[in-house]
């Protein structure tokens, strides 16, 4: 008996029954642009070992116009086909099942060759697409119905029709995009005959026998969206159209309201999809936030969806439905929504992977084979470096012990989850723990381990951390705090707070100090609230009319960096506009180009940018000034010739994250 029973009950599609109720959402790897189809192959055949029911490819353009950027993979020539039949080969031999996304990117295709319904430009793209005609629009009609046909001979189990997140479809269906006033513009019906005549065409094209999903955006959150009465006379069309399960997208790209971020609470918009049960008789999947089985399970039980998608999840652990299915979910790698590792990189146009497991999309490159030769390894620092290197090794079958002078494993960890929007990072740190008793690691806490201590093990690996730096301003007065003592709870902030440094470190104190009482990813109505969310049935695009309404802040913050540009630039590329906006939100100073001067009862003075010389007053001030490596036991062993591996943090203190702590750690015990 499963402690999920509506997760894996089999869902019946006609030609196909799924074994569960769980779809690998589309997410773009940049693999297949890579052109190693073997890499993209073991990439998916990995998933479909860990049981997911049926995998939804990256987008992949139906033609080079409706490409995310030029050059972006597509089933446009044999090779293609043949490339892409080694992949469905491999989900089929895994016992998977796979279907490819058709993505026509319109507006949003970063490419001066991009088209779409009006010339009005994207706020997220540089060009402003040309409008097609007529013919224009059948031969992407035409285009997307080829890729369908080849995706069959390619021997993908279906297709998913890429109709949200603002992409081409999603660009007609809606007033803020599609100003036509020919067939394909003007009133619903017509702005919505593009996408239904695709579905309708696609499965024309390739028969019975083949699942088409469409992706619809059930909220937009974008001026001028589509009312609810609309989402739901789509839903009925496509359904007519011949289309076998409706997906769920949330949110344009360029809506301002955060939709997969770690602040967004987790299932926060499967009343959306909720609210489509009934209205259509094919198969409803819901998405966005979802990423336990505990959470998968209530939705369903909650009658949200039919089946649940979750995307990134599946980079963070490929065993998600295996490991559920044994009933040890507690053992499935974490994914935290930071976005760091996935779509940060595919936005940097580098490969996508995991924070929580560097092995994702690397799997033919970073191999963790058992050891043949079991060694004594001594592992010193229970941070992110320290613990991937513990957990990797002994899973290796190495003989790892792991020291850490503190009570708690964590490090860093144990900070992160204490700001408000970070709560995952407890379960990231919950997972290490599990992870150290499954494996077999000796953990000895409250343990500082000396030279003398790490004398006879046959491998010494430091992962000591860094200490906060002391930026040298000089202070006669007034009250200075380290961000330790202040997530750490050991110091309080007063009223008024200037926080120097803007880096990571400076958003999450401002944060941290913003905010009282609950975290509003804990309570789904106040952080609907605070981000201006309402119900589409009552505001088109699920718009709140009033605009967000954050909960006022119990203290006056500013932030401050030397460098002169915006701060918060530097923070990751898909999540460092949330950040900052919910920083305004809360009436944050954030100012760049100072240079300190001095710290005394009066406040903090400093000279701005432009020469003036300024007094902040505040009750205090918060030193986030970035890190330096704690090498003392390094530097310790060094002097006693004895050999030692120096990792994360302690070995390079600059703009460390977890990231790469986590990935290098990995890496060496990999190799060990
Ligand atoms: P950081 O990102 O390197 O930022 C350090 C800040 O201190 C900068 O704003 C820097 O700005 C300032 N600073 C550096 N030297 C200074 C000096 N001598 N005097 C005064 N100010 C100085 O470091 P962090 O904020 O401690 O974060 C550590 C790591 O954790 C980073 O890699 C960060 O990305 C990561 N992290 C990430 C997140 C996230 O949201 N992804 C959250 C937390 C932490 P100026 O030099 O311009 O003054
Ligand atoms: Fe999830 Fe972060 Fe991994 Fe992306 S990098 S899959 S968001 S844990």
């Amino acid at each position: 008996m499963t402690d999920y029973p509506h997760l894996f009950r089999p869902l019946d599609l006609g030609h196909i029954t799924l074994p569960n109720r769980v779809l690998m959402g589309s997410m773009h790897t940049g693999l297949e642009e890579l052109g190693d189809f073997d890499r993209v192959a073991a990439y998916y055949a990995r998933r479909a070992e860990g049981g997911v029911a049926l995998m939804v490819t990256g987008g992949m353009a139906p033609n080079r116009e409706g490409g995310v950027l030029p050059g972006a993979a597509g089933l446009f020539t044999d090779k293609d086909i043949s490339n892409h039949s080694k992949v469905t080969e491999a989900v089929h031999n895994a016992g998977g099942r796979i279907a490819m996304q058709i993505l026509h990117a319109g507006r949003y295709a970063y490419s001066p060759e991009c088209v779409a319904p009006s010339p009005i430009k994207s706020p997220i793209s540089p060009f402003p697409p040309a409008e097609l005609d007529e013919d224009g629009i059948e031969k992407q009609i035409a285009d997307i119905v080829e890729a369908a046909r080849r995706a069959q001979s390619a021997g993908y189990d279906g297709v998913e029709v890429m109709g949200s997140e603002g992409y081409f479809l999603n660009q007609f269906l809606v007033a803020h995009t599609n100003k036509r006033t020919d067939r394909w513009g003007g009133s619903y019906e017509n702005r919505m005959r593009l996408p239904v005549e695709v579905v309708r065409r696609v499965r024309e094209a390739v028969g019975q026998n083949f699942i088409v999903i469409y992706r619809l955006s059930m909220i937009d959150l974008v001026p001028n969206g589509s009312t609810w009465k609309e989402v739901v006379q789509l839903g009925q069309a496509i359904e007519n159209a011949g289309a076998s399960i409706l997906n769920t997208g949330i949110g344009w790209h360029e809506a301002r309201i955060p939709t997969i971020a770690t602040s967004v609470p987790r299932g926060a918009f499967t009343w959306v999809t909720k609210k489509l049960m009934g209205q259509v008789s094919i198969p409803v999947i819901t998405s966005n936030r979802i990423n336990t089985p505990e959470v998968a399970e209530q939705v369903l039980a909650e009658g949200c969806a039919d089946m649940v998608s979750m995307a990134r999840p599946f980079l963070a652990d490929p065993d998600f439905v295996k490991k559920a299915k044994a009933g040890k979910p507690q053992t499935i790698a974490p994914c935290i929504a930071c976005n760091q590792a996935c779509l940060d990189h595919t936005f940097e146009m580098k490969i996508a992977s995991c924070l929580v497991n560097p092995q994702a999309a690397h799997e033919t490159e970073l191999v963790y084979t058992k050891t043949d030769r079991p060694k004594r390894i001594a592992v010193v620092g229970a941070g992110p470096a320290g613990l991937s290197t513990s957990i990797v090794a002994a899973g290796r079958g190495h003989d790892v012990t792991l020291f850490d002078r503190a009570a708690e494993i964590g490090g860093q960890l144990n900070m992160a989850k204490m700001i408000p929007g970070k709560e995952e990072f407890h379960g990231l740190v919950d997972w290490f723990r599990t992870m150290i008793e499954e494996t077999g690691v000796q953990l000895k806490l409250e343990t500082e381990a000396d030279v003398e201590a790490l004398k006879g093990f046959d491998e010494v690996v430091i992962a000591t951390g860094v200490v906060p730096r002391d930026p040298g301003i000089k202070i006669t007065g007034g009250s200075t705090v380290s961000y330790v003592d202040v997530l750490t709870g050991k110091r309080n902030a007063g009223e008024r707070v200037a926080i120097i440094g803007a880096g990571g470190i400076g958003f999450d104190v401002a944060e941290f100090l913003t905010h009282d009482g609950e975290s509003p990813t804990e309570n789904l109505s106040a952080w609907l609230e605070e981000w201006g969310v309402a119900d589409p049935d009552e505001h088109r695009s699920g718009l709140d009319p009033e605009g967000p309404k954050p909960s006022p802040s119990p203290r006056t913050v500013s932030l401050f960096q030397r460098k002169a540009e915006r701060p918060g630039k530097r923070l990751g590329k898909t999540t460092g506009w949330i950040h900052r906006a919910s920083l305004q939100m809360k009436g944050v100073k954030m100012i760049g180009g100072v240079s300190y001067e001095l710290i005394d009862d009066e406040g903090l003075h400093l000279t701005r940018q432009d020469g003036t010389k300024e007094v902040v007053p505040c009750d205090t001030v918060v030193m986030c000034a970035g890190q330096l490596s704690d090498r003392s036991l390094a530097d310790a062993l060094e002097a006693q010739a004895i050999s030692a591996h120096v990792i994360g943090g302690a070995d390079v203190a600059a703009e460390l994250d977890a990231k790469r702590a986590i990935d290098q750690g990995s890496r060496l015990a990999a190799s060990l």
